[in-house]
Order: structure tokens, then sequence, then C-alpha cells
């Protein structure tokens, strides 16, 4: 029997043209590998700046991925990546740790004081919820905020000249009687209130003076650790430098209140810009994960038909082959068939085991891109998750607990919004600044629960009168400020006096006591040149102004 030529050339033709494929699918798989390894390069490069290991490590991962490495390699990188993330989670937490601790040592000396019943019991409160509240980073500048109103009213009571708390309270103790008295102090009985900060006092010069070595050191100590767990906070690094610097001058019962009210702005700007920079970088991830994620379902479907086709070219091979064997046994007297026939064998068979090679390996590496693309797609969702968070806390420390309005952060976020478009397009931009008349007076009648009480009030009756597109925040204490887009002062004086009048001719009530409430509004229009703290301080002037001639005025500069 011999051999049909027409049989030969029909084997031969698909044996090359299984090759063939077998080369573009390899082709492909080249490209596919060059294109996960340029998506990590780039999810790597995303995700720079986090942390000082992580970033080492991807540089590393990008370094061996522009040199091609093996898979072994890939999964000790991948391990170390692993176990730099979250030991880069557990240092965040030990900075809030270090946070929380300066928090409680702030909080604590003033225990010691002989406060009015009023503050200590705040205070007393604040300690207690402070294990609970301080889990929350994002609860910090609320914390700090709160701490500060204490530590403010803490140093009112303290700077009260009569009681003598302050010699005692601050170092000389020599009079322990009138302490006590003061700390029977009934905060709502109008009769026994202690004089108005602002009254007239000769003796608080002197006593700021009387600020003890000890008390300021242990200050200083406190804020000093303070700032060292805030010194990894790259975005105020400078501002904690010269914070520091102002502390090594010492620190007196004057420049307290205000140092407090800054370390607290400097935390509020470090979180957010830390929390914002997350989030960013989250999105980021996020995103890259996606390109990732689409690209390994890609890999894994395409290593599925490479399989198909490794095992059909098999199956063809397996069949010619039998063919052949047939043949070449039965050929015997055909010796250059022979030949032939059986250096065809060695190749058929050469080829099946490198496809069962390979085969092997795609399958391996097809369950590897499985299991990796599972994970990626957990992270996916965890990211998005974290973002969420992240931004429903952002926008919670945008707005002032008390009022629920925004709070200066976020005016300051939109002011300069306001203003750049301002500047871009020309149309009006009035400012207005609030401020309650005579509100010591209210905290001093009623107490500074109810002094609360009204702010709150007071802030939600402006803004509901004020339009949508009006921005209306607290700026601060019982100040607040509205920024008007698209109106000019004429008619941002009608609405603003039109506001003014209605809480004016308000009926409020404290304990069913009529209490009466005005206020006075300075405002301006945004005029060329201006920039925001030009026209804030005109507005600001403008206020002073309403507040000399006699309060419950608007007053336009
Ligand atoms: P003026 O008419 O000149 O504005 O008089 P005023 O008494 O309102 O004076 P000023 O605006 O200077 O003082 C505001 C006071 O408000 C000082 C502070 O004790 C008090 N205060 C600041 N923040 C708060 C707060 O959050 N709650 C309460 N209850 N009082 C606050
Ligand atoms: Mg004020
Ligand atoms: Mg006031």
């Amino acid at each position: 029997m011999t051999v049909n030529s027409g049989d030969k050339n029909n084997w031969r033709e698909k044996y090359l043209n299984a090759l063939d494929e077998q080369e573009q699918l390899e082709k492909q798989f080249a490209s596919q590998q060059e294109l996960l390894r340029s998506a990590l390069v780039r999810l790597s490069i995303a995700a720079d700046g986090q942390d000082e290991t992580l970033d080492q490590i991807m540089a590393k991962l990008r370094e061996q991925l522009r040199s091609k490495m093996s898979a072994t390699e890939f999964n000790s990188i991948l391990a170390q990546l692993e176990t730099a993330a979250l030991a880069f989670e557990q240092n965040r937490e030990q900075g809030a740790q270090d946070i929380r601790q300066a928090i409680m040592d702030a909080a604590k000396p003033l225990q010691h004081f002989k406060l009015s019943r009023g503050v200590k019991k705040e205070l007393s409160d604040y300690l207690a919820q402070l294990p609970q509240r301080s889990k929350k980073v994002r609860l910090y500048p609320a914390l700090l905020q709160q701490l500060a109103k204490i530590q403010q009213q803490a140093l009112g009571e303290i700077e009260q000249p009569k009681t003598g708390l302050f010699d005692k309270i601050l170092g000389s103790k020599t009079n322990p009687k009138i302490a006590d008295a003061g700390d029977e102090q009934d905060e709502y009985a109008i009769a026994d209130l202690p004089p108005m900060i602002d009254s007239p006092s000769a003796s608080v010069e002197p006593i700021v003076s009387h600020l003890t070595e000890e008390y300021s050191a242990q200050i200083i100590r406190v804020l000093n650790q303070f700032f060292t767990s805030l010194e990894n906070e790259t975005a105020i690094k400078n501002k904690v430098e010269v914070m520091r610097r102002k502390l090594e001058q010492g620190v007196s019962v004057d420049s307290l209140v205000p140092l407090l009210d800054s370390v607290r702005d400097l935390v509020m700007e470090a979180y957010l810009a830390a929390n914002q920079a997350f989030a960013t970088y989250l999105k980021n991830v996020n995103q890259e994960l996606a390109e990732i994620y689409m690209l390994l379902g890609g890999a894994v479907k395409n290593t599925q038909d490479e399989r198909a086709a490794s095992r059909k070219l098999q199956d063809d091979v397996m069949r010619e082959m039998n063919d052949l064997e047939v043949t070449a046994t039965s050929a015997t007297d055909i010796n250059q068939l022979k030949d032939t026939v059986k250096s065809q064998l060695g190749n058929i068979r050469q080829v099946i085991d490198h496809y069962q090679q390979t085969d092997q390996a795609q399958q391996f590496l097809a369950e590897q891109l499985q299991t990796l693309g599972a994970k990626i797609k957990t992270m996916e969702v965890e990211a998005e998750k974290n973002r969420t968070t992240l931004e429903a806390h952002r926008q919670k420390a945008l707005h002032d607990p008390l009022t629920e309005l925004p709070n200066r952060e976020a005016y300051n976020e939109r002011a300069s919004a306001e203003v750049q478009r301002w500047q871009r397009y020309g149309r009006p931009l009035t400012i207005a600044i609030f401020d309650i008349d005579h509100f010591k007076r209210i905290n001093d009648t009623y107490g500074h629960q109810a002094g609360d009480r009204v702010i709150k009030v007071i802030g939600r009756s402006i803004a509901k009168r004020l339009r949508e597109v009006d921005f209306f925040c607290r700026y601060g204490g019982e100040e607040f400020v509205a920024l008007m887009p698209e109106t000019d002062s004429a008619t941002a004086l009608t609405v603003l006096e039109k506001v003014r009048d209605a809480i004016a001719n308000a009926a409020f009530n404290y304990k069913e006591q009529p209490m009466s409430i005005t206020l006075s509004v300075g405002l301006t229009e945004f005029k060329t040149n201006d920039s925001l703290e030009s026209a804030f301080e005109r507005a600001d002037q403008a206020l002073y102004t309403a507040k000399s001639n006699g309060r419950n005025r608007c007053q336009l500069s």
C-alpha cells in the first residue's frame, strides 16, 4: 500500500495552519501581558505618595514590570504590597491615637480648676464622651472646637477678678473661700451672675501675667505633643512650624485662646486636605482597578479560547499520527517514505509535547488571573465604599454641628470659587457679615446653653430668608457670613434689611420669657481689584460702623 500524495499535502497544510494559529495566539497573549504590565505600572504611579514603604515597593514593582518579571516574582511583590498596605492602615490608626491622647491631655488639666457648675458639667460630659467620640477621626475638628470653647469659658471664669479664682487656680493658693463660693454659683439665676466679661476691670492686666510657669509649661508641653502628632501632615507642615515657634515665646492667658483657635483651624485644614487627597487617590485606584479587571476578564476568556484551540490541534494531530503510523507500518517497501514518516512523527510528537506544556502553563495562568480578578473586584467594591464614606465625612466636616449650617471651612472653599467666578465673568457679587448684638449679655443673662440655642435659631432664621443660590454659613461664635452671587449691593441691602427687620420683630422666648434679639450687618459689593480678603475687610468695617451707630442696622460700604 502507498501513501496518496493528495492526503500528504492535506495533513501538511493542516499542520502548518495549526502552527500559524498557535503563533497568532502567542502574539495575542504577549500583547495582553504587555497591557497588564502597563496598567499595573500606571496603577502604582497613581497610588504614589501615600506612604514611604508602599512607594518603595511600588517603585520595585514598576522596575520589575518594566524588565518583565516571572510569575513567582510577581506573586512575591503582590504579597509585599499587601503587607505594606496593611502597615500603612495601622500607621494611620496610630496617628489617630496620638491625637486622641493629646486632646485628653489638653482637657484633663482643666478639671483641677474651680469652675462654675455649668462649665464643670460641660467639661465632665466632654471627658466622659471623649473615649467614644474620639474613635472617629472625622469628629476631631468638632472635639477641638468644643475643647477650645470650654477652655475659653473656663478662662473667662478664671479671669473674673472679684472671685479671686484666678490667683488660686494659677498659683498662689491664697483665697480658697471665694473659690468655693464661685463653685456654688447657679448659671441660670440672673442675680448670681458674674459681672459681664466686657465690664471695666482694672485688675485684669496684672492677673494675666500670673499665668504660672508650671501651668504654661504644662500647656506648652501638651501643645508640643499635639504638634508632633501633626508633623506628618505635609499640607500644614509649615504652619505647624510657625505655631511651634510662636509657642516657644511662651503662652499667656491673652494668647492662649487665639492659639487654641488656630490649632483647631489647623487640624481642620489638615483633616480636610488628607480627606480630599485620600478620596481622590481612591477614585484613581478605582478607575485603574476597573480597567485591570476588564483586561483580566478578556485575558481569562482568551486563555480559555487558546486552550480549546490547543486541544483541537492535539486531536487533529493525533488523528494524523494514527494514519501515519498505519501507513508507515504497512509501507515497509518504501524506505524513503518510512524515513519521512518517522521524522514527521517525531515532529508531531514535539508539537504535542510543546502544546501540552503550554496548555498546563496557560491553565495555571488562567487560574491565577481568575483569582487576581476576583481579588481586584473586591478591592474595587471596597475602594468605592471607602470613597463614598469619605465623601460623607467630608460633607460633615464642612458643616457646623450646632446650627447644621456650612462652617468656616466650607466658606473658605466656596468663597474662593465665587471670587474666581466673579473675576472671570464680572457678574456682581456681594458679601455680608452678620453679628448678633450684645450677645455676651444673652450668654450672661440666660447661660451658655441658651446662648447656643439662640445661635442655632437665628442662624436658621437668616438662612431661611436667603435665596437658594446665596451661600450662608456660621463663620464663628455668633457671626455669620453670606455670599450673594449675581446680586449688587442695592438689591442685597433690600434683602438684608428685610432679614434684619424680621429677626428684630420675631418673638423669641426662653423659658417662656420674651427675649429681644437684634442683628447688625455689614455688607459690600466686590469692586475691581478686590480680593476676598479686601472685600471681607470692608464688610467687617461696615459691620463695625453699624455697631457704632447703635446696632440693629445694616451698613453698606
Ligand atoms: P456686639 O453687639 O458688639 O457684637 O456685642 P457682643 O456681646 O455680641 O460682642 P462680641 O460679638 O464681641 O462677643 C460675642 C460673644 O459670644 C463672645 C463669646 O463669649 C460668645 N460666644 C462665642 N461663641 C459662642 C458659642 O458658640 N456659644 C455661646 N453660647 N457663646 C459664644
Ligand atoms: Mg461677634
Ligand atoms: Mg456680637
